[in-house]
């Protein structure tokens, strides 16, 4: 780092302090101009790091947004010379845009390629009340996930002290889940009486082919699913650059033995792509593609010692997110990374905008609101950027925050989220600035 810069930044403001006060002969406005130096010396003493091109900020809502200003102020800004589109989510701004904003925020990440997301309000009939809503505004992360045809990858945060559940599982397991389709887009109906259920197939000319669902002797219910290959190779393809790219093994199951053309297909797609695109590059990175049953792949996880990427159907995403972030410890310690098969990447925490502390935080109560995840979130884009930019410095920054930030929870200094569930009997509990502090401090000892 160019130490004269530094040196020089530090040496001209205490110039100037001295002109002040030969000035002004004001020595308490000589000593306050000292004191605020003499606290800013670190910031001096660093010179920021550049960015080239600009980052896609996301703002969100609620304790998040507050995480988000402290989070920049304290451990960003201060450290790199940030660049940012910035893209107000917050939910009265989607609402003044009529959800504009979200789709143009998806548009810059195509542009730029990397964004970076607080979490942000989904509108229900309270929300709508509560915020004057023009309409029930659709969930951004659908909007987005739909713009860029992304698949998103969860992976926990593991620190010691915070143990998961399963003793085995010493490295994290990353949850890949499919976004489209499946029971998420099924129609549905209910049989009241006896009658026949068919599928029927329609074609362009108008010819028909038909499969019997069912001959139904008495009520029952019925469900036609779906989902198109496009979007089954697209998360294929995600799920293969993402594990080269962590230079993780993937797995990927599903119940091809019993659905026969559904889940085959599914099975089918992942070989096809995996053999004709990525056998090699995966060779040479020694990593696997290892495809097995859904229940065997959940009674393997729980063998194994983690360190993989888990390919997950919507519904099998769905499920095994929850019950692996919940085994890990905490929502609060889970990042999540949206991929678009054309390499575009939106970085996010995996929890929502923590309403009940927010409302304690407007109230004027403290809050110790974890903003681990949401730090990640920043880190994960930083480091990206800089990988795309070729800037090393950035991504030895991002590096070195996500190190303070374990290293601060594992000298026993945390929110309390976690000191609830750590086994450690020596923890602080830091409200939710302190806590930011306290990681500012990590990393400037580091
Ligand atoms: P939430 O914000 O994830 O919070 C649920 C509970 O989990 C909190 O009340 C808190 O428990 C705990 N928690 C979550 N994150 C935490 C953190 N960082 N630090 C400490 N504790 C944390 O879920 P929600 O309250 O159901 O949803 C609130 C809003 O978030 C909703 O409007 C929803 O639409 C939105 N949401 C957004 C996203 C996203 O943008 N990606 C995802 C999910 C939900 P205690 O109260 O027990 O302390
Ligand atoms: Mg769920």
């Amino acid at each position: 780092m160019g130490l004269k810069v530094r040196e020089r930044g530090w040496r001209d403001t205490l110039f100037s302090v001295i002109i002040l006060y030969v000035v002004s002969k004001s020595r308490v406005l000589l000593v306050n101009a000292l004191n605020i130096l003499v606290q800013r010396k670190g910031v001096y003493e660093m010179e920021k790091i550049k960015m080239t091109t600009p980052l896609v900020e996301m703002d969100g809502d609620e304790m998040t947004r507050i995480l988000w200003k402290y989070i920049k102020d304290e451990l960003i800004e201060p450290f790199v010379d940030l660049k940012t589109e910035y893209y107000d989510l917050g939910l009265e701004h989607r609402n003044e845009t009529d959800d504009q904003v979200t789709i143009d925020s998806a548009e810059a990440t195509k542009k730029y390629g990397v964004a970076v997301k607080c979490a942000t309000i989904t509108p229900n009939a309270a929300r709508v009340e509560e915020y004057k809503l023009k309409e029930m505004w659709k969930s951004p992360n659908g909007t987005i996930r739909a713009i860029l045809d992304g698949t998103v990858f969860r992976a926990p945060i593991i620190v010691k002290g915070i143990d998961p559940c399963v003793r085995n599982w010493k490295k994290p397991i990353t949850i890949a889940r499919h976004a489209y389709g499946d029971v998420y887009k099924a129609s549905e109906m209910k049989i009241p009486a006896p009658g026949k259920v068919e599928l029927v197939y329609t074609k362009e000319d108008g010819s028909e082919e038909r499969v019997l669902v069912h001959e139904f002797k008495e009520a029952g219910v019925v469900q036609g699913q779906h989902n198109i290959c496009g979007s089954i190779e697209s998360f294929a393809r995600s799920c293969f650059n993402f594990a080269l790219d962590s230079k993780q093994s993937l797995w990927f199951a599903t119940k091809d033995t019993i659905s026969k053309q559904y889940d085959h297909t599914f099975k089918d797609i992942f070989q096809e792509i995996f053999d004709s695109e990525y056998k090699e590059k995966f060779d040479a990175e020694g990593i696997e593609y290892f495809y097995t049953l859904i229940d065997d792949a959940v009674a393997r996880v729980m063998k194994s010692e983690g360190g993989f990427i888990w390919a997950c159907k919507n519904y099998d995403g769905d499920v095994m997110s929850d019950m692996l972030s919940s085994a890990f410890g905490s929502l609060a310690m889970m990042t999540s990374v949206l991929v678009s098969p054309q390499g575009y990447y939106e970085y996010e925490a995996a929890h929502g905008t923590v309403q009940r502390h927010y409302y304690k935080h407007l109230k004027g109560e403290e809050t110790s609101t974890n903003s681990v995840a949401t730090i990640f979130a920043w880190t994960g884009a930083l480091r990206k950027r800089g990988e795309l930019d070729g800037n090393s410095n950035l991504m030895k920054f991002a590096d070195d925050l996500e190190t303070a930030c374990i290293k601060t929870i594992e000298d026993g200094k945390m929110t309390g989220d976690l000191a609830r569930i750590t086994e450690r009997t020596d923890t602080t509990v830091l409200n939710s600035l302190d806590f930011i502090k306290a990681i500012r401090e990590t990393y400037e000892n580091l």
